[in-house]
């Protein structure tokens, strides 16, 4: 059995080389040979850093044979750079991890011995101790939403650090939408599953290249992108309003029958134009986010371009999904 870790980098050249001897070092049990059953390999990606990060992985490389790494032309994100791991990954078995030591390589061991069980997926859970108390607020809050929303189900606490089987890797990297939400992908594509807990580490050096900005365009990411209940809401709310009006008009009109005309309503016909055209512009904002979304998918560009790789089959970017000829002007052939 092969197993692949997959680590997506970003800007990680304080913490890199820490982190593969760490990885080495936690692994080295796993690593038997062929011909005992086990051996491991490493691929990073490079994720377009402007730092020493691409350097110091070619180094690594030529120490370590077992390391593949793949360099993206520019910064794709980490989406994109876990796909691109999990595309070019030989193995039978895939972990993805961090690069940052916050996922903490001695756990490993115990994922490789769960999947051996007959787990296609072996998830850890961290746990949110040490985090700052915001931060948990907030991401209970945005799970209880978003289950309530979304097609499948994910649980706070269960990222992108976990074991695949080679067949949900396949199945992961055979979904080609662009906007990826790799959270719900894991869950969409199922399989036998079964999670454990860790301790959240504090990351070790470098910096964290999420934003509090980044962070809410990630969740209105994975709200959109496995639902259409959003168009459903707006629809009922458009629907609500109109039955509020009716009624206000029928009590208008029975106004003037019974009393007849009264002052002028001009503050209510402000206020309520205003209401609508706020609803209007906020429904059209919400099918706004889907069309934008149409329109990435239907662009079909690749997911990453590769700068520079140590394996042959990464030097090509992905393609897209097989279809009708889309070269407009092109002959067919
Ligand atoms: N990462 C990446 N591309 C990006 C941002 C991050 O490949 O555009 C990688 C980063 O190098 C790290 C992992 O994704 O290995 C998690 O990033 P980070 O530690 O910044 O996130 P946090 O742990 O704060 O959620
Ligand atoms: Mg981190």
């Amino acid at each position: 059995m092969l197993i692949s870790v997959v680590v997506p980098c970003f800007n990680e050249e304080a913490v890199i080389e820490r982190f593969h001897e760490r990885l080495t070092q936690e692994t080295a049990a796993l690593d038997l040979g062929p011909d005992l059953g086990s051996s491991l390999e490493f691929v990073y990606v490079d994720d377009g850093s402007d730092d020493g990060t691409l350097l110091r992985l070619s180094a690594l490389a030529a120490e370590d044979p077992r390391i593949r790494y793949i360099s993206f032309s520019r910064n794709f994100g980490k989406e994109a750079a876990m796909l691109a791991g999990l595309e070019h990954a030989a193995g039978d078995a895939l972990v993805i991890m961090d690069a940052d030591l916050q996922h903490p390589p001695e756990l490993i061991p115990r994922m490789v011995e769960l999947h051996r069980e007959g787990f296609d997926q072996v998830i850890a859970r961290r746990t949110r101790k040490g985090d700052r108390i915001t931060r948990t607020l907030t991401a209970r809050a945005y799970y209880w939403l978003i289950n309530r929303l979304m097609d499948v189900e994910i649980v706070d606490g269960e990222g992108d650090f976990r074991l695949l089987s080679r067949r949900a890797a396949d199945s992961v990297t055979a979904l080609t939408e662009y906007n990826r939400f790799s959270k719900g992908l894991f869950a969409w594509v199922g399989y036998p599953s079964t999670t454990f807990s860790y301790e959240n580490a504090a990351r070790e050096d470098g910096q964290s290249k999420w934003s509090f900005g980044k962070l809410l365009n990630y969740g209105l990411d994975g709200l959109l992108s496995f639902n259409n209940k959003p168009l459903r809401a707006a629809f009922h709310f458009g629907v609500g309003l109109m039955a509020i009006a009716a009624v206000y008009a029928v009590w208008i009109v029975g106004g003037v029958l019974t009393s007849g005309v009264d002052t002028p309503g001009y503050a209510t016909l402000l206020v309520v134009i205003t209401a609508l055209a706020g609803a209007q512009i906020s429904m059209m904002g919400i099918v706004g986010e889907y069309i934008g979304r149409i329109y990435y998918e239907v662009k079909r560009r690749p997911h990453y371009l590769v700068k520079a790789t140590n394996t042959p089959t990464a030097g090509v970017p992905s393609a897209a999904p097989a279809g009708p000829d889309r070269r407009v002007g092109r002959p067919v052939r």
